[in-house]
């Protein structure tokens, strides 16, 4: 493994971006990081104790004091200098995101990309934290909504996607006038530390106040602490249904405000109107990319009964051309799930689907033997399946692609919603009607509903998220950057005489 930013040799500290580090010592217990291309220790680092947290907490409570106060323009500055120092490491934080979550370089790169993506998008939105003006009811009143800065929001994130969801937040939230605490998955902590040293210096240079960027370094515990935490204005969890509900429940138990981005269970509606040619590949990305560990995977595909089986031969053949390998080696389409507890999903996944009577169309199987020592790489399989059995029902987050059939195109959209999760979902057809009908009300239920391309590689314009066990948070484009302002209406008097609001008569 070689060209990564310099790597360190001693066991790294959370706390504070600028160098003032909160740690102690002492008490320090560690977390490994294991790459899942290889199996290799990567880099041990500390994890944050209760004491570390509440410090953390304390200088990012400071530091918003005098954050806010900072014109949103020239917070919009620094993100553009963040920009430019991810364009810099591109290709080095795209080499450790690739190596240590083990997507293929191909996606770490456009990992990078679309944290440079959002904060060009920021940059253009600290211009642009519009309110809006009303007509009083009243004479010679005005009324007026503005928005203004949060807090302290706390950024739980997952290993999949282990440094572009941050990004998501923090940019936003940041030119936004609010400070930021991070706690990344405890899977992938060393990317979350690069990133950190990456924006050290803008911080640095410009006189940022300590404890505008924080990160906090644990599991479920630290997660917790933020939840639960009143001093934290706003959290935004991305993670598994299983933590966003305990996330909700804590936050709201306090009134908190959350913002929560979970699983999904992705389908492709295959019409006999589309164009196959489009549709295969879209299909084989979406179920196989970062193997099957996207949020927004392909993992049902509900293809129409007259074109059933050219599909299934289509996508037997196309699935007979994956090359699964090293994450680094730009020569293999498919690399290693994260870790051995997601190959034991995979497994009992697959053990569900034959106790079902599902039919393999392309075989599962674990791979072992030389490039495959780390025992995380799987075989992308594809099930013929019915979208009522429990295994259809939840996310199995592995190259795991279910076939289901259907006659009319209510019966494809009825199965489409018929699952607990609206993340994001798809129709590939040349028939206007047909699309119409699927991005109608009475279509499809999901945040993302997308024609004639698959379910995954969302661009950061568009506001991000889904419906029901997704959770309902939008991040990233169109207003979602509301979620990180709290909302102000004014109503202003500048005449001689006080009237109430509906014409209330109230005299003296
Ligand atoms: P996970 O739920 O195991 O962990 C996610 C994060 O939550 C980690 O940082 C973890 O430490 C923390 N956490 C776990 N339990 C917690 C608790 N009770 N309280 C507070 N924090 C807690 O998820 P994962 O395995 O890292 O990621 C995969 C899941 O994330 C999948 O379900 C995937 O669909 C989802 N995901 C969703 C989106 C989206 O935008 N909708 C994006 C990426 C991933």
């Amino acid at each position: 493994m070689q060209s990564i930013l310099p790597l360190p040799t001693q066991p790294v500290k959370p706390g504070t971006s600028t160098g003032q580090v909160f740690w102690q010592a002492d008490k320090a217990k560690t977390v490994d990081s294991y790459s899942p291309a290889d199996g290799q220790l990567i880099a041990r680092v500390h994890l944050s104790t209760r004491a570390d947290y509440d410090r953390v907490v304390e200088t990012a409570q400071a530091a918003f004091a005098e954050w806010r106060l900072v014109p949103a323009p020239r917070r919009g500055e620094i993100v553009r200098q963040m920009g430019e120092q991810f364009r810099r490491y591109k290709r080095e934080l795209g080499t450790l995101v690739s190596y240590e979550m083990g997507k293929s370089l191909q996606e770490g790169l456009g990992e990078v990309q679309e944290i440079i993506d959002i904060c060009d998008f920021a940059v253009g939105q600290s211009r642009q934290l519009y309110g809006l003006s009303m007509h009083s009811e009243r004479p010679a009143h005005r009324m007026l909504e503005q928005w203004h800065p949060l807090g302290v929001v706390g950024i739980i994130s997952a290993f999949n996607f282990p440094v572009a969801v941050w990004s998501w937040n923090a940019m936003l939230a940041w030119v936004c006038g609010d400070v930021c605490i991070w706690k990344p998955s405890e899977k992938t902590p060393l990317t979350a530390l690069a990133c950190q040293q990456i924006i050290g210096d803008v911080l640095r240079n410009n006189d940022v106040p300590e404890g505008v960027s924080c990160l906090v370094t644990g599991g479920r515990e630290a997660g917790e602490w933020l939840a639960r935490d009143p001093r934290i204005a706003l959290v935004s969890a991305t993670g598994s249904t299983r933590m966003g509900k305990a996330v909700a429940e804590a936050v709201a138990s306090r009134l908190g405000k959350s913002l929560l981005e979970l699983g999904g269970n992705n389908a492709i509606i295959v019409s006999e109107h589309a164009d196959l040619d489009l549709a295969i590949p879209a299909i084989v990305f979406g179920a196989v990319g970062t193997a099957g560990q996207r949020c927004t995977s392909t993992r049902r595909i509900i293809v129409q009964e007259s074109i059933y089986e050219d599909v299934k031969s289509r996508l037997k053949n196309a699935y007979a051309q994956l090359r699964i390998g090293s994450p680094l080696d730009e020569s293999f389409h498919v690399g290693p799930v994260i870790d051995m507890a997601t190959v034991a999903q995979y497994q009992a996944a697959v053990n569900e689907i034959r106790e079902q009577g599902g039919r393999f169309v392309v075989e599962p199987g674990i791979l072992d033997g030389l490039g495959f020592e780390s025992g995380c790489y799987v075989r992308p399989c594809i099930a013929e399946a019915e979208n009522s059995w429990p295994v259809v029902q939840r996310e199995t987050f592995a190259p795991i692609l279910y076939m289901l059939k259907y006659t009319t195109l209510e019966d494809a959209i009825r199965q489409q919603n018929n699952v607990p999760q609206g993340l994001s979902s798809s129709i590939f057809t040349l028939n206007m009607r047909e699309a119409e009908q699927f991005l109608a009300a009475t279509g499809s239920d999901c945040g993302i509903a997308n024609v004639n391309i698959g379910t995954s590689g969302a661009e950061i314009g568009g506001a991000f998220g889904g419906e029901k066990e997704t959770g309902g948070g939008r991040e990233s484009g169109s207003d979602a950057w509301k979620a990180y302002m709290r909302r102000q209406t004014n109503t202003i008097n500048y005449g001689t005489t006080m009237p109430l609001a509906q014409g209330i008569a109230f005299e003296l």
